[in-house]
């Protein structure tokens, strides 16, 4: 609150595209889609179209004994374009991870095995800060203050390829990390319900990147030791990485999947939590008990999920993923300057996210950057001593010539 006064917030009249616009009608790119959750740009036609329609028809009714189109049909392409049959709402990224935890929990229960209570998620993994959430996420600074209301939970190794010996892969550091799994699951494998990932790129730990070997081993090893996996695609997913969802790059699936940010395009928050068949017959009963009596009062919204809709017709008919790999590739050879520039370190790149380390950051440094990088027309919030860009998809050249100016300025300014 107190940093408020020396950087008050930004005040937005308007959005366009990947710009927002402020009431004195100064432009400044969304250079990280307002928090990783728009995909297609501010206040996008098809979706605004797809939304007013929506308004006419229905904006919500309870989902506990009622349904509506939206919801349905969401459901059934999300259950084709993951493989994974059956949907469960939430209303934002942590409550997809609560969901989550407590559906493998509640699973291994009805399955007879009630000893299995532990999750294990990935150093500096981010999942939510609500207190599950929070309890398997492994940020020092929002967790640290609320341990005393967490429960305990296990963090495997990073598969972070900053972290890799000089010399070695990133492929051979991912199985190296992976060990460090195999290892625990061989001792607790017997009292562990679920590991919890971000596949490919750990968003909250600085766009902290891995191979994709890692997601193949973690798979194998829930598979031998009888553990779900939980695939958090919360940031990833919807293309930013390249693929519709992050794990195809592994060939790999998860027992559940967690989606939100991007799924409504960044209009309205909604959240779904896809899981297996397994997982499905674990909960049908006739005894209520038995169920996931877990509830939302604004689950399945029905705006939100036309939003969605809006979202998916957008990427089947613009050939976006196809796009968005020549524009990615573009971006990248124009930033191969800033790749080597003496203050960067770790340079690194997938599907729509650029990220790069400032060796020399002094404390205070996203701060400064943040400022600095506002002065020029461009809003973006460094994580520590990374910089990243995570634009919405509609960024055209004037926007990437942008980027490219902004950070080679910025680096020839001293802290
Ligand atoms: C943002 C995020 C969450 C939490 O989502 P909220 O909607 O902010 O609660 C969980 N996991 C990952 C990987 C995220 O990036």
């Amino acid at each position: 609150m107190k940093h408020l006064e020396a950087t008050p917030p930004l005040p937005i009249a308007r959005g366009e595209g990947p710009w927002l616009i402020d009431y004195e009608g100064r432009r400044y790119l969304d250079a990280i889609s307002s928090w990783w959750v728009n995909l297609f740009g501010h206040c996008h036609p098809r979706i605004n179209a797809a939304l007013r329609d929506q308004l006419d028809r229905l904006e919500h009714v309870i989902l506990a004994g009622c349904t509506h189109a939206p919801v349905v049909e969401l459901s059934e392409r999300l259950a084709r374009l993951t493989g994974l049959g059956h949907a469960f709402y939430g209303s934002d990224g942590a409550s997809a991870t609560e969901i989550a935890l407590k559906m493998s929990f509640h699973f291994w229960r009805n399955s007879g095995q009630p000893q299995k209570t532990g999750f294990i998620s990935v150093q500096h993994g981010y999942h939510g800060e609500t207190l599950g959430a929070l309890s398997v996420t492994d940020v020092a600074l929002f967790k640290d203050t609320y341990a005393p209301l967490l429960r305990h939970t296990h963090q495997v190794q990073s598969p972070d390829w900053r972290l890799a010996e000089p010399g070695e892969s990133a492929e051979a550091y991912a199985l190296r990390a992976a060990a460090d799994l195999e290892r625990y699951l061989e001792q607790h494998a017997d009292t562990t319900a679920a590991l919890i990932v971000e596949p490919l790129v750990q968003g909250a730990a600085g766009m902290a990147m891995h191979h994709p070997a890692y997601l193949q081993k973690a798979r194998a090893l829930c598979d031998r030791f009888g553990i779900h996996l939980i695939a958090d695609e919360i940031a990833v997913g919807f293309g930013r990485t390249g693929t519709l969802f992050a794990c195809e790059q592994a060939g790999i699936r998860p027992d559940l999947l967690c989606l939100s940010k991007g799924i409504t395009g960044g209009y309205l928050p909604l959240s779904a939590v896809l899981c297996s068949e397994a997982i499905y017959a674990a909960f049908y009963d006739d005894h209520t008990a038995r169920g996931f009596l877990h509830s939302h009062s604004y689950t399945g919204n029905a705006l939100a999920c036309r939003a969605a809709l809006a979202v998916l017709d957008l990427f089947e008919g613009g050939k976006v993923i196809a796009a968005n790999r020549d524009k990615a590739a573009h971006l990248t050879a124009m930033l191969a300057e800033v790749a080597d520039h003496p203050r960067v370190t770790h340079f690194r790149h997938l599907g729509m996210i650029w990220a790069f380390d400032v060796k020399d950051a002094k404390p205070g440094f996203s701060r400064t950057w943040h400022e600095r990088a506002l002065a020029e027309g461009v809003f973006m919030r460094p994580i520590g001593n990374s910089v990243y860009f995570m634009p919405p998809y509609v960024i055209g050249e004037a926007e990437k010539h942008l980027i490219v100016r902004v950070s080679r300025k910025l680096l020839a300014m001293p802290d």
